[in-house]
């Protein structure tokens, strides 16, 4: 790509909490085909959607857990499923001929 770890900081990156984020979105090096610099991707990029952070894990099980203690918990919990299990069966009509 031609620049160092500073340069791309400086022209495409910015602070957000304790990491970084791009400056701009649509992210800059994405195109119609995905990204244009896939190979070269940075980490964070590389971890999205963040499933394998030990914090997104201890959050997903403190969630499940307050199911069993608090009944807005539990209510807000089954409204989700109901809500993503529609979208996730529409998901799966959608995509089921591109796994074949
Ligand atoms: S993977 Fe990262 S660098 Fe590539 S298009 Fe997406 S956000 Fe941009």
């Amino acid at each position: 790509m031609g620049l160092s770890t500073t340069e791309f900081k400086e022209t495409y990156l910015r602070k957000y909490n304790d990491g970084w984020s791009m400056k701009s979105t649509p992210c800059p090096f994405l195109t119609p085909e995905g990204c244009s610099i896939y190979d070269m991707r940075p980490e964070t990029c590389k971890e999205y959607p963040y499933t394998g952070k030990d914090e997104i894990v201890f959050r997903l099980i403190n969630l499940i857990n307050n199911c069993k203690i608090c009944p807005v918990v539990f209510e807000i919990f089954q409204k989700l499923k109901v809500i993503y299990g529609r979208e996730f069966r529409e998901y799966k009509r959608v995509m089921a001929p591109y796994w074949r």
